[in-house]
């Protein structure tokens, strides 16, 4: 399997969640070994995607650099990761990802509508050598090896319509976008008052969100799956993971983990060279493993 970039650049504009203005975001497609890169086009700041270029993680994953930053990528890099894509620049005219509809599956069309073209380098990914785990009191994610990519994602929110769920997921494009693309991010009616006041969240509705008051879901369309929270927290993790530049082959098991979290364990995996080996897809021991990117 080669390396992707799209085949033509596309444009999208939406609102960012954080500061509720509108963002146009332009995608182009970049030569072998370019890697993922960010671009501020206010600023004119470039930002390669990388786990050192994280620059805050909480309330989305952060990548800045020189006074630049572009915050909430975690849902565009999951259809990233989906869709195999090694080389590409996501320009954005603000500081934000637009947050479309809350979910991933707008950034899926857009990619659709760009079309894949295949470069003439293999793919590289990287594969999960010996077992790298992170806590924080019962809280964990952890990565360990295995001869495919997959996701199992548990919560447990004191919450009637959230409790406990849990969702687990076999790495496959066409996979994600049945199972994972759709799922929308979250928030509690009772935090937005204390986010606005701090200027966050400004851009926050139940167009981009799923809304929860005390005891249901505020959205009139009610829920996408019935354990779209713990679905949504994978779409999360994928994103988080793809930080590291690459398609990870490993089992990634979680309970609540967070962005923080997410990341302390792509650090965690770096921090040993026997943790992990970046080879090409045809070297893995799964002959058939780009049948997933299909
Ligand atoms: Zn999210």
């Amino acid at each position: 399997m080669l390396q992707r970039t799209i085949a033509k650049a596309v444009e999208a504009t939406g609102i960012g969640i954080h500061k509720g203005r509108p963002i146009r975001m332009m995608l182009e497609p970049t030569g072998v070994d370019k890697g993922i890169s960010f671009y501020h086009a206010k600023k004119e700041i470039e930002i390669p995607l990388s786990v050192g270029n994280v620059v805050n993680t909480a309330m989305a994953t952060v990548i800045g650099r020189s006074q630049a930053y572009i915050s909430t990528i975690e849902h565009f890099l999951s259809v990233l990761y989906a869709y195999g894509i090694d080389n590409i620049r996501i320009s954005v005219d603000g500081d934000e990802i637009p947050v479309m509809d809350g979910s991933a599956i707008s950034f899926c069309l857009l990619l659709d509508e760009a079309g894949v073209r295949m470069q003439q380098q293999p793919k590289r990914v990287l594969k999960i050598k010996k077992t790298v785990e992170v806590h924080d009191g019962k809280k964990f994610a952890r990565l360990e090896p295995s001869v495919e990519s997959s996701f199992q994602f548990r919560i447990a929110f004191p919450h009637p319509v959230i409790q406990e769920q849990s969702h687990l997921y076999h790495f496959g494009k066409r996979s994600f976008v049945e199972e994972i693309a759709r799922a929308r991010t979250f928030g509690f009616a009772k935090d937005i008052q204390s986010l606005q006041s701090r200027n966050l969240a400004l851009g926050a509705s139940l167009q981009n969100a799923i809304g929860l008051d005390s005891r249901r879901v505020l959205n009139k369309e009610g829920l996408r799956f019935e354990n779209e929270f713990a679905r949504h927290k994978i779409l999360d993790a994928m994103g988080d993971m793809m930080v590291t530049g690459y398609h990870i082959v490993g089992k990634y098991v979680a309970f609540a983990s967070s962005h923080q979290l997410n990341h302390a364990l792509t650090k965690e995996i770096f921090s040993q060279s026997g943790n992990y080996e970046i080879m090409p897809i045809h070297a893995l021991e799964d002959a058939c493993y780009e049948s997933h990117f299909a």
